[in-house]
């Protein structure tokens, strides 16, 4: 089984995060996924060239999971070859009262890539089963029609030639425990801490539950879900950057070829040396 296979989510299963070790790095050494990562982003920023120069098909990476789970991180690392111009990144925070005034969905569609683009959700609309349940920000009756709405919307999208790769950074209770200290620490990263994150830290496994659901109702043919063990950091990048190359790969953008003719093209040039 390939790496990415085994960190999926098959559809029509239920997902238990306590039986998956947050620690593990299944099929790959720790020198072998530091070493390995330069060469996936090298691939990845030449395939984001043709997939731009194509204009075909999309990508939208979703990366979830709980505060301190790596997810500014892994956008650093994975992305960090790629042309500015062609990626949008997006970080969902609180919707303002003009998004709440709109169905959930509305503020997501805005975001999602355009032909020949990478776009990043930085949270998503997984917030509005995760956040919105465990807080009780809508009824019960509101978030549970999400699941199916949710994959209504990904079906529209992928049928719509977006690819999307959907991950969830999974880290342990005891590692949470380690990076919010570490920003409490640390003068450069108390900025990141906020007493909120307490808040969500209290309600563990609330949010385990909301997870486990949204992952399990939500990993589907079209669009499924990758739990990624978040402990160890140099995995993380590894594992995500992996998934993001092969779906690349799998959509083997070409760059068109000339409409015009090439021999004339060149003689046309040369006459105005
Ligand atoms: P951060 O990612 O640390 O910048 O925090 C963003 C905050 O926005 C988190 O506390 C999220 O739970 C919150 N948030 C994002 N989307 C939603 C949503 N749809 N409803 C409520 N809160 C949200
Ligand atoms: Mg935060």
């Amino acid at each position: 089984m390939s790496l990415t296979e085994q960190l999926l989510v098959r559809p029509g299963t239920r997902v238990d995060l306590r039986a998956i070790d947050a620690r593990s790095s299944p099929g790959i050494s720790e020198k072998d996924a530091r070493q390995g990562l330069a060469p996936l982003v090298e691939e990845i920023a030449r395939l984001q060239y043709r997939l731009w120069a194509e204009q075909r098909h999309a990508v939208l990476l979703v990366l979830e999971g709980t505060d301190t789970s790596g997810k500014d991180g892994t956008i650093r690392h994975v992305l960090s070859g790629v042309n500015p111009q062609g990626v949008l990144v997006t970080s969902f925070k609180v919707p303002t009262p003009i998004e709440l005034r709109h169905d959930f969905l509305w503020r997501i569609h805005a975001r999602t890539p355009g032909r020949g683009r990478i776009a990043v959700f930085n949270r998503s609309h997984y917030q509005d089963v995760f956040v919105v349940r465990v807080e009780s920000l809508a009824p019960e009756a509101v978030w549970r029609a999400r699941y199916r709405q949710i994959n209504d919307f990904e079906r529209l999208l992928t049928e719509s030639g977006v690819a999307l790769i959907k991950c969830f950074l999974h880290i342990s209770r005891e590692e949470q425990h380690e990076r919010l200290s570490a920003r409490l620490d640390d003068p450069e990263k108390q900025w990141k801490f906020s007493m909120g994150d307490l808040a969500t830290r209290a309600k563990w496994d609330a949010y385990r539950a909301a997870f486990e659901d949204a992952l399990s109702e939500c990993s589907t043919e079209h669009a499924p879900w990758h739990v990624i063990p978040a402990d160890r950091k140099w995995f993380r990048n590894y594992a995500v950057a992996s998934l993001v190359l092969e779906t690349l790969r799998s959509l083997d953008p070409h760059p068109p070829a000339a409409d015009f003719d090439v021999t004339e093209a060149r003689r046309a040039l040369d006459t105005l040396r």
